[in-house]
């Protein structure tokens, strides 16, 4: 169903420049969700099986398990145990990449890190954020949840007018969608594209709510050659419920690479949008004072997290 909708425009990988990105139409561009072009982008994207250490962990403990079997020992459990734990705790513990290749940080080499903002746009938060990144002349990358870009269009647009990247955050942001079946998964996922694609734009990068991921999310990914982009550095923030000493706790663990996670969305009751305004502007000075460079994500990880439609609507242009 999606190729339907992919297939009539023509689309151009988006080229960040050091401040947001530039808009070359004459770059050569490949169609979103044409089977065989989606087969080259899911080729670039490390689709292919590459074996992570939690792989080679596994197969260990299985040769252990074997061993004591043959040797006819009861220890041969605890191998076993071992390894189901391991396959209950990796949809918890993505990082570990037991199911799919997934981005969590830049090299860690060459002093730089990104802004990822998670669950906007928030008509709260959003306009005073965009400000905010223009103030300090950083470039961010905003994890979008379909159904709020649906309700506040122009602050989808804003976010491209401004240089910043997109991602595809699910249509609802449903939080136990990774338990759900897979032809949900792809509806919740595909419906966020088909959302963006109004806005003359496609995500090759998907974040999971909850930073939940699961086996049946591989074929997803593979289907609608995406990838997946988690990050390294949070704060803890519970969603913008815990807003007080969250740029400490962000600093604390910033590192060379780092891909550091914000929720764009107003914060509970009690807690007043400057107050987390100041502290998102306390880790970008603090970011600085370290020699670290806040680049784009796109730059950071060296691949293209959106691609712009050639002919899609001017992100410019701010009409509803
Ligand atoms: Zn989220």
């Amino acid at each position: 169903m999606f190729l339907t909708i992919f297939c009539r425009n023509t689309t151009i990988p988006a080229k960040p420049s050091s401040r947001g990105y530039k808009y070359d139409l004459n770059s050569c561009s490949y169609p979103v969700g044409v089977p065989d072009q989606v087969e080259a982008r899911n080729a670039a994207s490390g689709h292919g099986f590459s074996p992570a250490r939690i792989h080679y962990l596994g197969v260990a403990l299985l040769l252990l398990a074997l061993t004591l079997l043959v040797l006819g020992s009861w220890l041969l459990f605890i191998p076993l145990a071992a390894l189901a734990l391991l396959v209950l705790a990796a949809p918890f513990w993505p990082r570990a990449q037991l199911f799919l290749p997934i981005v969590c940080h830049g090299p860690r080499r060459g002093g730089k890190v990104a802004l990822t903002f998670d669950d906007g746009p928030d008509p709260e938060t959003t306009p005073k954020l965009l400000d905010l990144l223009d103030k300090h002349s950083v470039s961010a990358a905003f994890f979008i949840i379909g159904d709020k870009a649906e309700a506040h269009p122009d602050l989808i647009k804003a976010i491209l007018a401004r240089g910043h990247e997109i991602g595809n955050h699910s249509q609802t942001h449903d939080p136990i969608l990774m338990l759900r079946r897979k032809r949900t998964l792809l509806k919740q996922i595909e419906a966020c594209q088909k959302t963006l694609v109004r806005f003359g734009i496609a995500p090759l990068a998907f974040r999971p709510p909850v930073g939940i991921t699961n086996p049946r999310l591989r074929p997803v990914m593979k289907r609608l050659g995406m990838y997946i982009v988690v990050f390294d550095c949070a704060g803890r923030d519970v969603g913008n419920r815990r807003v007080q000493g969250l740029a400490d706790r962000i600093l604390l663990r910033v590192r060379p690479g780092s891909i550091i996670v914000f929720h764009d969305r107003r914060p509970a009751e009690g807690i007043a949008v400057e107050e987390w305004l100041g502290e998102v502007e306390t880790v970008i000075r603090g970011v600085k004072n370290r020699g670290l460079q806040t680049v784009l994500l796109s730059e950071l990880i060296g691949r293209p997290v959106m691609e712009l439609f050639r002919n899609g609507p001017n992100p410019s242009n701010t009409e509803s």
